[in-house]
C-alpha cells in the first residue's frame, strides 16, 4: 500500500494498550494500569477494527479504519479518510442531538481512529428485533435525530455560506458514496458478481427485476437524487445495525457514509429495515401468530416514525428557520403566512414520497446484492426465508415503481399486512 498516511499502522491489542495509555483522560477512565485491561476486537462490521477496552474503572470502544474493507481484505481498497468522515458527522450529531450518539473521547486523524464511549448494556437493534423485544422510546428517538439532523443541516436552517462550506466539508467522502451507488442503486438490477440472493427460489424474481423497465427508471430516478441532491447532512447508512439501544436509552453508531445528500435517504433506511424485520417475523416465530403483538409493534412504531419526524420537522421550522431558502420577506402577513404554511405541507409530501422510494431501495438491495441482512440470513429454512424475501421484494417493488399509492405511513402498513399473507410462488 503506497498511499498510506505516514504513521498509520493498525493497531493491535498490545499496541492499542500503550497508545490508550498515553491519553490520559483515557487511562483515567480506564482506570488500573495498561497491564490490567481487557482489549476484545469486537467488530461484527463489514468495515472496521472495532475493539472493546475494559478497565476497573470504566469502557471505551476504540474504532480504527483499515486501508481496505476488512469482510473482503486487501483486495477491496478503502480509504482510511473515512475515518475522519465518520468523526466530523458523529461530532457534528453529538451537536445537535446531545447523548442520541456516542460521546467522543478522543479522535487521531493519522491512525483513523477514534475513542468514544462504550454503549454498555446496549445491544444492535437488528438483534433485538430478531428476538422480538419492544423498544417503546425508539419512535420518539430516532425521529428526534432524523428531525434535529436533517433541518438544522438543511437551507431552512443554514445560510448559503454555511451550506455550500458543509457540502465542501463531506464531498471527498467519494469511495463510501460510490458503494452506496453501486450497491443499491445500481448492481441489484443487473447482473453483477457481487449479487446473491436465495438460489433457486428467488431465481425469477432477480430475473424479472433485471428485465423490469419501469423499475430500472424508478430505481434511476433515485439514484439520480442521491447523486445530485445536497439537502442535508446524511448518516448515510441508518439500518437498525447501526443502532444500539435499551429499552431506556438508543444510540446511532457508525456514520462513515455521511455526506450531503437526499433526506429521504436516512428516512427510508429506517423505515426499509422495519419492514423487512416485519417479514421476517414469519421465520422467527415459535408458531404461526406467535408474534402478532410484535408485528403490530413494528407496524405502529412505522408509522409513529414518520409522524414523529414530520411533526418535530415542521415546528423546527416553524420556529428555528434562519436558512436562506424561504425568505421570511416574502411572505408576510395572513396571505404569506397561509402560503408558507401550504408550502411547508407540500414540501413533507414530496419528502415522505423520496422516503417511500429510498425505503424500496433499501428493501431491494438487502434480497437481491450484496449485504444481506441477519433479519433474514438466520432463517435457516430456505423456503421459508423465500417467501419472506419475496413478500419484501414484491411490496418493494410496488412502493418503488406506484409510489403514489403509498401517500401515508397508513397505505404502507395496509400493503404490507395484505402481503404478509400472499403464498409466493417460488422458483426451483
Ligand atoms: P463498521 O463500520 O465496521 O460496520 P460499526 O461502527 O458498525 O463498525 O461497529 C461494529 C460493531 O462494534 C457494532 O455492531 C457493535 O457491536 C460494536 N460497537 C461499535 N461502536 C460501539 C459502541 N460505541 N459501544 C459498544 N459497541 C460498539
Ligand atoms: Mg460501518
Amino acid at each position: 500500500m503506497t498511499d498510506l498516511p505516514a504513521g498509520y499502522r493498525a493497531l493491535d491489542a498490545k499496541a492499542l494498550a500503550n497508545y490508550l495509555a498515553e491519553l490520559k483522560p483515557v487511562a483515567l477512565r480506564l482506570g488500573g494500569s495498561p497491564q490490567s485491561w481487557s482489549i476484545e476486537e469486537v467488530g461484527d462490521g463489514n468495515l472496521n477494527l472495532v475493539f472493546k477496552v475494559h478497565g476497573p474503572a470504566g469502557g471505551v470502544i476504540v474504532k480504527q479504519a483499515l486501508p481496505y474493507v476488512r469482510l473482503v481484505g486487501e483486495a477491496w481498497p478503502l480509504p482510511l479518510s473515512r475515518a475522519h468522515y465518520e468523526h466530523m458527522a458523529l461530532s457534528g450529531q453529538r451537536r445537535l442531538t446531545g447523548a442520541l450518539v456516542p460521546e467522543i473521547y478522543h479522535y487521531d486523524e493519522r491512525l483513523a481512529l477514534i475513542v468514544m464511549e462504550l454503549l454498555e448494556p446496549h445491544i444492535i437493534m437488528r438483534r433485538g428485533m430478531i428476538a422480538g423485544t419492544v423498544y417503546p422510546k425508539f419512535a420518539d428517538e430516532i425521529s428526534t435525530f432524523l428531525a434535529e439532523t436533517l433541518f438544522h443541516t438543511s437551507d431552512l436552517a443554514l445560510t448559503a455560506d454555511v451550506k455550500k462550506a458543509m457540502i465542501g466539508a463531506f464531498s471527498g467522502n467519494t469511495a463510501l458514496c460510490k458503494i452506496t451507488e453501486d450497491l443499491i442503486f445500481t448492481d441489484p438490477y443487473r447482473i453483477a458478481k457481487l449479487n446473491r440472493w436465495t438460489r433457486p427460489q428467488l431465481d425469477p424474481y432477480a430475473e424479472r427485476f433485471r428485465g423490469d423497465g419501469d423499475l430500472k427508471v424508478a430505481i434511476s430516478r433515485l439514484k439520480l437524487k442521491f447523486l445530485s441532491s445536497a439537502e442535508a447532512m446524511l448518516h448515510g447508512d441508518l439500518h437498525t445495525g447501526s443502532v444500539m439501544l435499551t429499552a431506556e436509552d438508543t444510540r446511532v453508531i457508525d456514520p462513515e457514509f455521511a455526506f450531503m445528500g437526499p433526506m429521504g435517504f436516512d428516512i427510508g433506511a429506517v423505515l426499509a429495515n422495519f419492514l423487512i424485520s416485519f417479514f421476517s417475523q414469519a421465520g422467527h416465530e415459535e408458531g404461526p401468530g406467535a408474534r402478532d403483538s410484535y408485528r403490530e409493534w413494528i407496524l405502529e412504531t412505522f408509522t409513529s416514525i414518520w409522524e414523529g419526524f414530520a411533526a418535530k420537522f415542521l415546528a423546527l421550522w416553524e420556529t428555528q428557520a434562519k436558512g436562506d431558502a424561504y425568505p421570511s420577506d416574502l411572505f408576510q402577513g395572513p396571505l404569506g403566512v397561509a402560503r408558507l404554511a401550504g408550502e411547508r405541507q407540500a414540501y413533507m409530501q414530496r419528502l415522505w414520497a423520496d422516503t417511500v422510494g429510498f425505503a424500496a431501495a433499501k428493501m431491494i438491495r438487502r434480497i437481491l446484492g450484496l449485504a444481506h441482512n441477519i433479519d433474514l440470513e438466520w432463517i435457516k429454512d430456505a423456503d421459508m426465508r423465500a417467501r419472506c424475501e419475496a413478500r419484501v421484494l414484491t411490496l418493494a417493488r410496488d412502493m418503488m415503481v406506484n409510489s403514489g399509492d403509498y401517500p401515508t405511513p397508513q397505505s404502507i402498513v395496509a400493503a404490507a399486512r395484505h402481503f404478509d399473507q400472499w403464498q409466493p410462488p417460488l422458483g426451483g
